[in-house]
């Protein structure tokens, strides 16, 4: 991953040379283009990338995502941070992730299906041989996964579906689950607060961004700021996060235009006092440029990839605490590999369950990595919860004799 250097890590920990070969470069690179005929006269062409960064945990396990952004680099690096949120987790699936390049809100339902049909057409052997598995990612949703199953009709070929038809209680909310889970873990052990004295901005209010308020406002806390493509949103009392999922119901509507806070701009909202700043939207939020403005004392990427690498120096420099994206955003996953492991089992898991199993599992891994912190001399907590993940890799390509 861009933040960490694996030359970095060979200061602190023991990497062999060969597992430093095998995790520099994707394993399989897949690029192809969806081509559509809409009429007589109309054909729309989308390119698509699929990635296997690393699977000596098991299958390429990540979601897909439509964006005008997508691109192979964007996709690669996305596959990666998915290998090491995995291996964090102990979960048996390696890294993987796809990209579609087009805006998804702007095409009606039938060329989103078709889309979509078109993209199964087009890796369907990765997907039947069970060594992908996607799952929604931002711009793609659940019933655009429930039209995965209906090309594959073998429930374990993808997570994320509608809870109807073999989909899992919880998985909905499960990011947010685990992002207000790290959140209030933080606030505790890294700020010395209780949630219900901590003042919270979001950046998103998609599915990250909705259900990490929802759980955050459950939990006492005061959501202060919410922004999303439309607008931003503030109110020093605390916004009423279930009056605002009535106001813009899915990740396509808007927070802007809202009765109960005030709007504010982009840099404004950026620049809010607060005690946690959550980007929950896109990437390259926090720079050089923009970090300086960051008020927060911790910010938490429910987001992959929102900080760049000068803007999280200067974070640290200013004492800001990080919780690194492949730790804070991984309920997703987590919830997915329950989802897999019950389409194979014919298990049926309620949302608690859920819920309970990606608490301990958050709660565990930043144990582990304050004490890793602590005993490897790491600079930050993303280095102490990636020498996590990274011991798990090699520990994996030994038992498969890889190195
Ligand atoms: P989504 O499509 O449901 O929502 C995206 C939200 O971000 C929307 O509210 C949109 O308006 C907002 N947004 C986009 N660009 C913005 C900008 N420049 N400024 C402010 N707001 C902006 O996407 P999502 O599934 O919530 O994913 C968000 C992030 O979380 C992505 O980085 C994704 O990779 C990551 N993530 C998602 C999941 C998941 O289960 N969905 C799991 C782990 C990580």
């Amino acid at each position: 991953m861009a933040l960490i250097s694996l030359d970095r890590m060979k200061e602190i920990m023991d990497v062999p040379s060969a597992a430093g070969t095998l995790l520099k470069k994707s394993e399989k690179e897949i690029r192809f283009a969806l081509n559509l005929k809409m009429s007589r006269d109309e054909i729309i062409c989308f390119d698509a990338f699929v990635v296997y960064h690393n699977v000596v945990l098991g299958p390429a396990k990540g979601g897909i995502r439509f964006s005008p952004n997508a691109s192979m680099d964007e996709t690669k690096n996305l596959a990666e941070i998915m290998t090491y949120k995995n291996a964090l987790m102990g979960l048996p699936f390696g890294g993987g992730k796809s990209g579609i390049c087009f805006y998804p809100y702007k095409v009606d339902d039938f060329t989103r299906i078709a889309i979509i049909k078109e993209y199964v057409h087009m890796i369907r052997e990765e997907l039947s041989a069970g060594s992908y598995v996607p799952a929604p990612d931002m711009g793609s949703t659940p019933q655009d996964m429930a039209t995965i199953y209906g090309e594959t009709h073998k429930p374990e070929t993808v997570t994320g579906k509608p809870v109807i038809i073999g989909g899992l209680p919880g998985r909905l909310q499960a990011t947010g689950r685990g992002v207000s889970c790290a959140t209030k873990l933080g606030v505790e052990n890294l700020l010395g607060k209780k949630l219900k004295d901590a003042d919270i901005t979001i950046q998103g209010f998609g599915n990250v961004g909705r259900w990490t308020a929802y759980f955050l406002h459950n939990m006492g806390a005061r959501i202060t700021g919410i922004s999303d493509i439309g607008g931003a949103l503030y109110n020093k009392k605390g916004i009423d996060v279930e009056k605002l999922f009535l106001h813009s119901p899915s990740s396509r509507d808007t927070v802007s235009g809202f009765s109960g806070a005030e709007p504010l701009s982009p840099m404004e909202f950026l620049s809010l006092e607060s005690d946690i700043f959550i980007p929950a939207a896109a990437e390259n939020v926090i720079t050089g440029e923009t970090a300086p403005k960051i008020k927060a004392k911790m910010v938490v990427e429910g987001a992959n990839d929102p900080t760049t690498e000068e803007g999280e120096k200067c974070l640290l420099a200013n004492g800001t605490h990080l919780l690194p994206d492949f730790f804070a955003n991984s309920g997703g996953v987590i919830a997915s590999y329950i989802e897999w492991r019950n389409a194979k089992s014919g298990n049926q898991t309620s949302a608690e369950e859920v819920f309970d199993m990606i608490d301990k599992k958050i709660e565990a891994s930043f144990h582990a990595a304050l004490q890793a912190r602590k005993e490897r001399k790491c600079n930050s907590l993303r280095e102490a919860f990636f020498s996590l993940a990274l011991n798990s890799l090699i520990e994996a390509m030994k038992a498969r004799l890889w190195i």
